[in-house]
């Protein structure tokens, strides 16, 4: 056999083979302080601190916050909503997609990469993975070590403290549909229901996995707004880029070099703003759906900038006009249309919010009997009235009947509604027979609580008598 024949590669070797099933490499990301992970941090602990704290909130006496299910009431802050409110909780959702499609416009991904709870919880695990593990090179030595009694500590202290806070996390969570002070003493005292058990255990686990194991492939592969964010990006938009003119070619070059004569861009070649990045990614590749837009390698490649005495901004927040005309356009159809979009939106809500009246009124007629006649020959009918005070005072409402004859009332017309409460009340119309022109009568149940105004509501009815011929 020709030593040409043994070098001739094989299939395998000549195929370039792409796994569909590639196990994802382990991101070992780099901590590196600067300008973008204070602001990160700042605009997440808020975030956290909030959700953490809210469900211990207390208003008028109950959870200020609280998504009540059996009782179909939704408490938040001053107000309750109802199912009859679904209608609001749809545009608050519209409004908040709005919101976020406007600022992903001007802005591009920032709140995945400061706001989005999967970046604040994954921040949170790595910053525990830190404390036990130790900085990027301790943590690739400790995995490729052999189990001794260090790596067992370390290793368990990290799921430990990752445990911890996904149980925080998973109780809160539950703690939001479940008054949060009888929640922990029934947990704590093994008498909780077993739904509220299982759903703090299920949030644990899913909070546990997604921050510990999955972290940038939930962004990569599960999140929705990943995928269709970037339909929302034009050439105006802020991303984070690599300013590659002035970077390339990259290479590494001695200090005080003529690194232009060599032919060397601004870039060193450092790989720092690859060591830093939490989704793994090189972003001299240009823009890749992965970036989240968290801004840490801009810390890193303007720290080296710096260190290197070249100017800063190789890697920057900027746009792609600005990069290729030296502008951006800040006013442009897309973001002027979704504005005046969200703007319609939100004086629609508020509108609906500012008139709203919580109060609402049913009338079920008596079915099984249309009408009858009463000892005194009387025609009657019987009406239930169903009163559901969604305020959360209770009122005195008058019961009015608004008719083109005069009915007589048989029933208490002035009834008490505590606040929240569905109260139903039994009342009967009678009319003489001589005075029922046709068969059936249009009336209207009018509704007006005693101590505000604006408490009211009207429902119409029947009232049904012998046919007249
Ligand atoms: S490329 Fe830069 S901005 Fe994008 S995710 Fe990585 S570190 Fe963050
Ligand atoms: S940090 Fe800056 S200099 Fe270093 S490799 Fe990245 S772009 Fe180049």
């Amino acid at each position: 056999m020709s030593s040409q024949e043994e070098k001739k590669p094989s299939l395998e070797e000549e195929a370039h083979v792409l796994y569909l099933y590639e196990t994802e490499k382990k991101i070992y990301q780099r901590r590196f302080v600067g300008f973008f992970r204070k602001l990160k941090k700042r605009s997440g602990i808020p975030l956290l601190l909030g959700y953490l704290l809210l469900p211990w909130l207390q208003i008028d006496g109950r959870q200020a916050v609280w998504f009540d299910l059996p009782a179909r009431k939704f408490h938040i802050f001053w107000m309750t909503f109802w199912p009859q409110d679904f209608m609001m909780l749809a545009w608050l959702l519209i409004i908040a997609a709005f919101t976020l499609f406007s600022v992903t416009v001007v802005v591009g991904r920032v709140w995945c990469g400061f706001s989005c709870p999967q970046t604040v919880w994954t921040m949170m695990f790595m910053g525990v993975e830190r404390f036990f593990e130790g900085g990027r090179n301790k943590r690739i030595k400790l995995d490729l070590a052999p189990w001794s009694f260090n790596k067992v500590w370390r290793k368990g202290g990290k799921h430990f403290g990752w445990l911890l806070i996904a149980f925080i996390t998973g109780f809160t969570f539950v703690a939001y549909f479940n008054p949060v002070r009888q929640l922990s003493i029934d947990l704590f005292t093994f008498s909780a229901p077993a739904a509220a058990v299982f759903w703090t255990f299920f949030f644990t686990l899913m909070t546990y996995m997604n921050a510990g194991y999955l972290r940038e492939q939930v962004c990569k592969y599960m999140c929705p707004y990943a995928r269709f964010q970037s339909v929302m990006f034009d050439a105006d938009t802020l991303i984070v880029s690599y300013d590659k003119a002035r970077g390339e070619s990259r290479g590494q070059r001695k200090k005080g070099s003529d690194y232009r004569a060599e032919g060397l861009g601004d870039c060193v070649d450092c790989g720092l703003c690859v060591q830093v990045c939490p989704v793994g990614i090189d972003i001299r590749e240009g823009l890749q759906p992965e970036c989240i837009s968290c801004g840490l390698c801009i810390d890193a490649c303007n720290a080296i900038m710096e260190k290197v005495e070249y100017p800063k901004g190789l890697i920057s927040f900027t746009t792609e006009n600005k990069l290729e005309n030296g502008a951006t356009h800040v006013f442009r159809p897309r973001l002027l249309g979704y504005g005046l979009a969200l703007l319609v939106m939100v004086s629609v809500f508020a509108y609906t919010l500012i008139t709203r009246v919580p109060l609402e009124l049913d009338i079920i007629r008596d079915r099984s009997l249309l009408y009858r006649e009463t000892s005194r020959g009387m025609v009657e009918n019987i009406y239930t009235l169903r009163i559901n005070n969604m305020d959360n005072q209770a009122h005195k409402y008058v019961i009015n009947v608004e008719a083109d004859q005069d009915f007589r009332f048989i029933g208490d017309s002035i009834v008490d509604v505590a606040g929240g409460e569905v109260y139903t009340h039994l009342v009967r119309l009678e009319l003489d027979p001589g005075l029922l022109k046709r068969g059936n009568i249009d009336i209207t149940f009018v509704l007006q609580a005693e101590d505000d105004e604006k408490m009211h509501d009207s429902e119409e009815s029947r009232f049904i008598g012998p046919f007249i011929r």
